[in-house]
């Protein structure tokens, strides 16, 4: 099994409005440029097929996007994450590169197929870890937040709705993306070890505590 999620380059017309062929279905997904923001992108609804599609924040602009790839959500049955995971090509190829961590910030993003909870990347980052370790107890160091819902995820259910898939976005990371996360991870941190501390950190959230 290689995993990799569906995707476009097929854009139809860009005046005010992106118009584009949905990655999933036939339908065609409008989105005004205005929403689309420049770094962050935009994550739309298709209403023919109910995925979830990214758009890359070049589309915003009128420069810089050609032959940017819009990806498209897969669902995945949220207790068979860490399989869908460990065979998804881009991942396979960010952990190669040591960029994965890049992911806690762009690129990773996770719906619930039936509520549109939007799940913290930070939970869906850590829960293949979680899946495969042989103790779920959840350490403090979590935000609240994404404590919640890496809880949840671990129970195989939505916290808001208990249904057990989930639609899950892996998408390339632009280059323009690439320098703004390493320029404020910069600023913020003032530190590059940072980075990989907070990796080995998503080990220890369920390390057995003596
Ligand atoms: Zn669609
Ligand atoms: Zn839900």
């Amino acid at each position: 099994m290689d995993n990799i999620n569906p995707s476009t380059t097929a854009i139809l017309s860009r005046t005010d409005k992106l118009v584009f062929k949905c990655p999933t279905c036939p339908a065609n997904i409008t989105v005004s440029l205005a929403q689309i923001d420049r770094i962050a992108g935009a994550n739309v609804l298709c209403t023919g097929c109910k995925n979830i599609v990214h758009v890359p924040g070049a589309y915003g602009s009128n420069a810089k996007s050609v032959g940017l790839k819009i990806t498209g959500g897969v669902t995945v049955t949220i207790a068979d994450f860490n399989e869908w995971w460990g065979n998804h090509r881009l991942v396979a190829s960010l952990l190669k590169d040591g960029e994965l961590d890049l992911l806690y910030d762009y690129g990773l993003w996770a719906f619930c197929e039936k509520c549109y909870h939007r799940y913290h990347p930070y939970a869906v980052f850590c829960l293949p870890v979680g899946q495969r370790a042989t103790s779920t107890k959840i350490s403090t160091e979590l935000m609240p937040e994404s404590g919640r819902d890496l809880e949840a995820l671990l129970s195989g259910y939505c916290p808001s709705c208990h249904h057990s898939r989930f639609i899950v976005i892996v998408a390339e990371i632009p280059d323009y993306v690439r320098t703004t996360i390493i320029k404020r991870r910069g600023i913020v941190t003032g530190n590059k070890t940072n980075l990989t501390e907070k990796i080995l950190s998503v080990k220890k959230l369920f390390s057995k505590k003596p």
